[in-house]
């Protein structure tokens, strides 16, 4: 006998400010929505600590207390949420087929792609190691644990310029490491790095290798890929903000993607190539990537997704 597919009307995946809040539009506009959270459920403010640019919280709230929130309140409008990641789609044909785990099939009407995006690393074996004991893709989530000691940040863009001063009001010295002879970072954000006297920038500089104990790290090796000059910087704390890359992977070849992964939707719209999936949030932006941003591009694609399914019933009943 063969198995009974799952059909659902809006098959939301991820579980970000994007991921949640088509979630509570689709909810309210009846679409009983099914949503699956993937591995890091909440996404990336997980592990954040304070948000206080997201508005509504005049006294700013933490990032995981901050999605929890969205969770319950998705979750109370009706939402099916379900832990789970997804491992493959098909969209050739509608309804959409999504893979579960490597094992559900899941037939859907329409698609809402909020996956958000990761932290990029280095590759370097030493980076794996000591990851979490020591090695942190985001300095407002484990500054923390490093004030009053020396750390080293990698990274020239927006991302580590901000980070390095945050960790540097924390920290007693940060040491920056900047691969080329400038930044990437905006100017005004480049001049705040230069002229906070705990900074240290070191240009023309790469990580060769983290050091430590075995336990937690101690030092950083690097190398000034001019001079072949390799330093030891006696660090217990090593942050990596060289960017981000989206979670689209499993929608190769389906969805038009920019060269980096970010997937293209239509102007003014959260519609992609396929018709029936929309996608939102960090997945699809690289520009503004804020909670507030994704949380509104998930109300678009769910807007989209509804306005979608209610054209097409029209045609069929029509
Ligand atoms: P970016 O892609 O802008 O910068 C990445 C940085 O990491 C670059 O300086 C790059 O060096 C460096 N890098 C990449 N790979 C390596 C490597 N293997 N070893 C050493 N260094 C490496 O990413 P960001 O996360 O900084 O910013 C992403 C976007 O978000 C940008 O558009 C940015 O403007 C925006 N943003 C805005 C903020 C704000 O306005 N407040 C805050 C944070 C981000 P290289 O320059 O040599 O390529």
């Amino acid at each position: 006998m063969s198995e009974q597919l799952e059909h659902v009307k809006c098959l939301i995946i991820g579980s970000g400010p994007a991921g949640y809040t088509a979630a509570i539009y689709a909810a309210r506009a009846d679409l009983k929505p099914v949503l699956y959270t993937g591995m890091l459920a909440g996404g990336q403010l997980t592990q954040t600590t304070e948000v206080e640019n997201y508005p509504g919280y005049p006294e700013g709230i933490l990032g995981p207390e901050m999605m929890q929130n969205f969770e319950k309140q998705a979750s109370r409008l009706g939402t099916d949420i379900r832990f789970g990641y997804v491992s493959s789609v098909d969209f050739a044909s509608l309804p959409h087929k999504v893979v579960v785990d490597e094992s559900k099939t899941i037939l859907a009407d329409t698609v809402i792609i909020s996956t958000g995006a990761s932290a990029k690393w280095l590759g370097l074996e030493s980076e794996q190691k000591y990851n979490g004991f020591g090695v942190s893709a985001c300095a407002v989530c484990d500054g923390f644990f490093f004030r009053g000691q020396d750390v080293a940040i990698v990274g020239a863009g927006d991302t580590a310029a901000e980070e390095a001063t945050y960790l540097a009001k924390l920290c007693r010295k940060v040491y920056m490491i900047v691969r080329r002879d400038e930044f990437r970072a905006s100017k005004a954000m480049v001049h705040r790095v230069l002229n906070t006297p705990n900074i240290e920038v070191l240009y023309n500089t790469e990580t060769k290798e983290i050091l430590g104990d075995g336990q937690t790290v101690n030092a950083v090796k690097v190398i000034n890929n001019q001079t072949n000059e390799e330093t030891k910087l006696d660090v217990t704390g090593f942050f990596v903000a060289i960017g981000h890359h989206p979670n689209t992977e499993i929608f190769r070849g389906w969805i038009d993607m920019d060269p980096t992964g970010y997937i293209i939707t239509k102007p003014d719209s959260s519609e992609t190539n396929i018709e029936g999936v929309f996608a939102c949030g960090d997945a699809q932006d690289h520009i503004y990537r804020q909670a507030i941003t994704a949380a509104g591009s998930g109300c678009m694609a769910a807007i989209d997704a509804e306005r979608y399914l209610a054209a097409k019933e029209h045609v069929v009943t029509a």
